[in-house]
């Protein structure tokens, strides 16, 4: 295997890194670097626009859209260098990764000039209006309404887990528009402004203390007929398109995360003396081993695409990504709660710092560390996108062809 890459990559690679060294805040490299609560909250303020002005953000979007039209490669070195450095690469999850890659897809004309600029630029949050109470893995199921009334739609209905519900501009929303057909052929997927008086958003509290996911309650709210995208009764289709975004994981720099979990674990087990377990070092190494694995299977995943090579082995790959990690990444969390034993129970003296923490978890009186948060939401990693169950349904019936599993009988 030939992990070197082209020397067009090279230069582009440099070229970022000094980008990233220019604007940076001073002493972002060097070890131990800190900022205090109020420079960090500057420098999430400022980062986006200095994104924008770089042109990083969703980069390989179409430059007519406002992206730079980077090729795959170069997106790929992009997000490596700035995973290297620690540094956020996006605005908005939702819109950068979810809504405004399917608006690409979908989109017509009129849609990608009117959101694909304002996603770029960090104008505009989102969120993703799915699920619903008696609809998650079943979503087909879902019963939120959408009626014409002249040249709007009028929605009615409840989604729930809405996550950043209550700090999004738009919804992006699936809604039954024809319940006469089969269930997945009368589904539509609106852009939905959620700042209107027909919704009504609840906060849903977690463990640690953050409400970041929401109740959402729809009673007549509106949205122009034109933002359905993808056509109306089309909306199946679309959705899948957004999951697909969200089951995927930047294949060469998502197992980055893990691997520096697994560093602070190492030395914390060194220094109390749990690395002289021998059920501790065998997890530890399992950890090692399996982002490694992770880390392989990227590089697989990203020559099959330079390459145009894609089988059903990188198929599979692809599919199996997220009940890997997030399977993975469960049990790791439970390594940490051993290693750092008394240290991890719920008070804020345990880990200072935990890689990737970015979750505001303080509460009055019930404080949660940073790396028991990340546990808390670990549990939560096998559910959100697609549980593991229905993953594996998805790589047994459409990747390797099994029998479909038998339905209950109806009514
Ligand atoms: C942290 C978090 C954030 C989320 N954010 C959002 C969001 O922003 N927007 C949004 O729309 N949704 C969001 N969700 C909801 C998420 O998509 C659903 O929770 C998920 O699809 C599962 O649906 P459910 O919770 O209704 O569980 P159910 O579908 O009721 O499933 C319950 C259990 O039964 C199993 N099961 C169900 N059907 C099958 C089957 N056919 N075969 C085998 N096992 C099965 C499931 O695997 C699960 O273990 C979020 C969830 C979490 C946890």
């Amino acid at each position: 295997m030939d992990l070197t890459y082209p020397i067009e990559a090279e230069a582009f690679r440099s070229e970022i890194r000094g980008w990233l060294e220019a604007n940076l805040p001073e002493g972002w490299f060097e070890p131990g670097f800190s900022m205090s609560d109020e420079d960090r909250s500057q420098f999430n303020k400022e980062w986006p626009s200095k994104l924008f002005e770089g042109g990083w953000i969703c980069a390989t979007w179409p430059q007519e859209y406002g992206g730079k039209g980077l090729s795959t490669m170069e997106g790929v070195v992009l997000s490596e260098e700035f995973a290297r450095a620690k540094a956020p690469l996006r605005a908005d999850f939702f819109g950068d990764t979810l809504v405004g890659p399917t608006i690409l897809q979908w989109g017509s004309e009129e849609q990608k000039r009117e959101f694909l600029p304002q996603i770029l630029k960090g104008e505009m949050t989102w969120c993703q209006g799915f699920s619903e109470p008696n609809s998650g893995s079943d979503l087909a199921s879902l019963k939120t309404t959408a009626v014409l009334d002249g040249d709007e739609w009028v929605i009615n209905g409840q989604k729930v887990w809405t996550t950043q519900g209550h700090h999004a501009d738009y919804c992006f929303l699936l809604v039954r528009t024809d319940s006469e057909v089969p269930k997945h052929q009368g589904i539509s997927y609106l852009l939905v402004p959620m700042r209107q008086d027909g919704i009504e958003v609840r906060g849903i509290t977690q463990p640690d203390g953050t409400a970041e996911f929401c109740e959402v309650f729809f009673t007549d709210a509106r949205c122009p007929h034109d933002n359905v995208v993808g056509g109306v009764n089309n909306g199946w289709k679309v959705a899948n398109s957004t999951l697909a975004f969200e089951r995927g994981m930047s294949a060469t720099t998502g197992f980055r995360r893990f691997a520096e979990e697994l560093r602070v674990l190492t030395e914390a087990a060194r220094a109390n003396g749990s690395i002289d377990d021998p059920s501790i070092r065998q997890r530890l190494a399992e950890y090692h081993t399996k982002i490694e694995i992770l880390r392989i299977n990227g590089l697989r995943s990203l020559t099959a695409t330079l390459n145009d090579t894609k089988d059903v082995s990188i198929a599979a790959l692809g599919a199996s990504n997220k009940m890997f990690w997030s399977e993975m990444h469960q049990r790791a969390m439970e390594l940490a709660l051993d290693i750092f034993g008394a240290d991890s129970m719920l008070i804020d003296t345990g880990p200072p710092a935990w890689p990737g923490a970015n979750r505001d978890s303080r509460r009055d009186g019930y404080p949660v560390n940073p790396m028991m948060s990340s546990f808390f939401f670990s549990r939560s990693e096998t559910i959100w996108g697609g549980t593991s169950q229905i993953q594996r349904n998805i790589v047994a019936e459409r990747v390797l062809g099994l029998p479909k599993e038998p339905k209950a009988p109806s009514g």
